[in-house]
């Protein structure tokens, strides 16, 4: 990464009482005692004021409950707390609820992404001093088989999700702002996170409770999709690094390097739980259960 570099004084972090952005908020606010953060989160089912205890009393950062999609709050944001950065999170994120209720992920990542790149160009005439950083993902790129070498920059896109595809138009409005508007944009697409404050009914999360009240483990299949798997600090140390020294106009693609099938993941999680708070009988891993696989599961990421 060579770009100019970037100092970023005033952040708009959208999503941040979510699962990444509640963990990208306290770094930021540790890491730079220099800058002030500003959360924006409509705290739907996914996101959580709780997620954001560490960070409530800090002078350096303001919280507002609202929309994406509001055009006008969005607005009176950039203008009453100067944002010169905005970090993107806010997103309907969950796969299951996007193959149930697509609707919410089309206004959500497309039309919220829609409202705060207009209202980042309408603030920011012809600033160079300021960047809008998207957060993505890797599913963008669809499913590789077994063979296939990991996804890189150039990979084309390829969604198969509803929620995928939406973040997919998502990224192509954030690049296509940079081409005809100038507007100071990077990307990233990442893969798998996982660490605290990630939602209940996520997989890791999913595993660990059900083993531990005792329930059958849910399983898509026989668990053999493969996902990369990255601890959710490590990126956000990668989304900040993209912000200060990336190239604008720039994608990059942050990975773990650490595929695993999820069977795998979930026998070795029933294997500490073992130690840890060992079961009353048997092993957590006779809770291992099938269930019928997920709509056009993507095989491997
Ligand atoms: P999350 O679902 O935990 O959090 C999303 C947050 O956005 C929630 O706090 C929610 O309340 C908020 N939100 C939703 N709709 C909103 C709206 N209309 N207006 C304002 N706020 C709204 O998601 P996450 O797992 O933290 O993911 C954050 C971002 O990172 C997403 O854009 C996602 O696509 C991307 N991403 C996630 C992963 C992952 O493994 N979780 C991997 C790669 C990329």
């Amino acid at each position: 990464m060579t770009g100019l570099p970037h100092t970023p004084r005033s952040v708009l972090v959208t999503g941040g009482a979510g699962f990444i952005g509640a963990n990208f908020v306290e770094h930021l606010l540790d890491k730079d005692q220099n800058i002030r953060v500003t959360t924006l989160d409509a705290l739907t089912y996914a996101g959580s004021i709780d997620n954001l205890r560490n960070v409530m009393s800090n002078l350096r950062h303001r919280f507002t409950n609202g929309d994406i999609t509001d055009a006008d709050l969005v607005k009176r944001v950039f203008a009453e707390d100067e944002i010169d950065t905005v970090v993107h999170f806010a997103a309907e994120s969950h796969v299951d609820r996007s193959i149930t209720g697509p609707a919410a992920f089309v206004h959500t990542n497309v039309v919220g992404t829609f409202t705060l790149l207009e209202a980042a160009r309408s603030a920011w005439p012809a600033r160079k001093d300021v960047r809008f950083h998207h957060v993505s993902t890797d599913e963008v790129f669809g499913s590789l088989s077994e063979s296939d070498p990991p996804f890189s920059e150039v990979t084309p896109y390829s969604p198969n999700s509803p929620y995928s595809a939406s973040k997919a138009g998502s990224d192509h409005l954030v690049r296509a702002y940079h081409h005809t508007y100038g507007l100071p944009i990077t990307i990233t697409n990442c893969s798998n996170n996982y660490g605290p404050y990630q939602h209940a009914e996520k997989f890791i999360p999913t595993v660990i409770r059900s083993a531990l009240a005792g329930k059958p483990i849910p399983i898509y299949g026989a668990g053999l999709n493969v996902r990369d798997w990255l601890y959710v600090t490590d990126h956000c140390t990668a989304i900040d690094a993209v912000i200060r020294r990336g190239r604008v106009g720039e994608t990059y693609l942050i990975g773990g390097r650490s595929e695993r099938r999820n069977i795998d993941i979930a026998r070795e999680i029933c294997g500490i739980l073992d130690e840890k708070s060992p079961p009353k009988k048997g092993l957590y891993s006779d809770l291992l259960t099938s269930v019928t696989d997920r709509l056009g599961h993507d095989f491997r990421y």
